[in-house]
């Protein structure tokens, strides 16, 4: 049976306390007890339905979460303050000292940089590798490695992990499979493929209106109840909580993120086939001429599309700039990173949001300078921003 997530998450039923459609939100840190022994059992975590203090859950976070789960088809999520409050204690909770990660090279440049500089202080060691050839993921397990970590499309090259090949890695050495699947909600559902936890910056498309931070682990509720255990939960202890009224305003964000996905891919689809058309480098998985253009459309949930985040390559830095400084003028998009939002946004990955990751590397992996990432927006008239924009390339000299 096809998995349907946006029905998922519709299917859900919240009411607020006086029958509000929304549910109610959970203003308090803390929560009574009516008597002292429930308050011991909460913190020996045997007492199911009872809040304790904010920074472990409350009912505003726990529907997000549950949203979030049924999203991912997951037992259950844990809702967190920003992408990196997700993405560190889930490494943090999986791996100790001596341990070893395998990870995509390609990855968001805080994660790269936590791998990088921060973790092997903690003496946890990372391989960096190209994740789209398997080989060479397997060739870099060693006896100590525990986790195998990937974003679904990776930031800034868009490239695609073979999930399920990867899944079937996980198994073998008996390792957990985490994949960062920011780009692609609802396209892709990688515990479908096997995954073993999702992580989402809800930043980006979940959220949508570029007006918080947040993130999400999804998992099993063991794996959950391990980050949230009062003793030794990296989520609980490090304290990347959400706050519940931030919980509530993306929960309403999220009831429209099957339509916003549909147009961010109908867009991002239609420039990234008329630049290419135009003899400009284009990379989005949704063109044929894309590495693993037959490996996303195995993977994806078909009526989301191929997403909204294409690059182009326009030939140096200098155009590169000169272009986004020109699409910001003529108010096509804003000159700004992150991604998700309802107006389209461009930067020079290798200036800004990969700047943590050394040239040479860049170079390697193909992070070229006149490379601009786009999230493509949510434009009601696709055709005339593509004018707009090529009038600009043609007046810079790109085209
Ligand atoms: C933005 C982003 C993150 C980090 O999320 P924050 O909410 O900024 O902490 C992690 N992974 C990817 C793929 C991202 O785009």
């Amino acid at each position: 049976m096809k998995f349907k997530p946006a029905n998922n998450i519709q299917d859900l039923q919240y009411f607020g306390e006086f029958g509000g459609v929304n549910p109610s939100i959970s203003d308090s840190s803390t929560y009574t007890f009516l008597s002292a022994k429930t308050m011991f059992d909460t913190f020996e975590g045997n007492a199911d339905g009872c809040y304790l203090y904010s920074r472990h859950s409350t009912p505003s976070n726990l529907y997000l979460g549950e949203a979030l789960a049924a999203m991912e088809g997951t037992e259950t999520a844990n809702v967190t303050a920003s992408g990196m409050g997700a993405i560190t204690p889930v490494l943090l909770q999986l791996c100790h000292a001596g341990d070893h990660i395998v990870s995509s090279r390609t990855i968001y440049g805080g994660t790269y940089a936590f791998l990088k500089n921060f973790t092997p202080k903690l003496a946890i060691q990372t391989t960096f590798v190209d994740i789209t050839r398997l080989d060479v993921v397997e060739a870099s397990i060693t006896e100590n490695t525990k986790v195998i970590y990937c974003e679904t499309v990776s930031n800034p090259l868009l490239e695609v992990a073979d999930i399920q090949g990867l899944a079937a890695l996980a198994k073998k050495y008996n390792l957990k499979l985490v994949v960062d699947n920011t780009f692609s909600p609802l396209s892709v559902s990688p515990i479908k493929l096997g995954a073993d936890v999702v992580i989402h910056s809800l930043t980006k498309f979940i959220n949508g209106s570029s007006d918080t931070v947040g993130g999400v682990v999804c998992g099993t509720q063991e794996f959950i109840d391990e980050l949230r255990n009062v003793n030794d939960g990296a989520c609980m202890l490090l304290g990347s909580t959400m706050d519940s009224l931030r919980a509530a305003s993306v929960l309403k964000n999220l009831r429209t993120l099957h339509i916003r996905m549909k147009q961010h891919s109908t867009n991002g689809a239609y420039l990234a086939k008329k630049f290419e058309g135009d003899g400009i480098k284009t990379v989005y998985p949704g063109l044929a001429s894309h590495p693993s253009h037959e490996l996303f459309k195995k993977m994806m949930n078909e009526e989301y599309g191929f997403g909204g985040m294409l690059t182009l390559d326009v030939g140096s830095l200098e155009k590169a700039n000169e272009l986004m400084e020109l699409m910001q003028h003529r108010n096509l998009g804003y000159l700004a990173v992150s991604l998700g939002f309802y107006k389209t946004l461009f930067s020079a990955p290798g200036t800004s949001t990969s700047s943590e990751i050394p040239e040479d590397e860049q170079e390697e992996m193909g992070l070229t300078d006149g490379l601009i990432r786009f999230s493509i927006g949510l434009d009601n008239d696709i055709e005339r921003t593509y004018q707009e924009m090529k009038q600009c390339m043609i007046e810079i000299g790109i085209l």
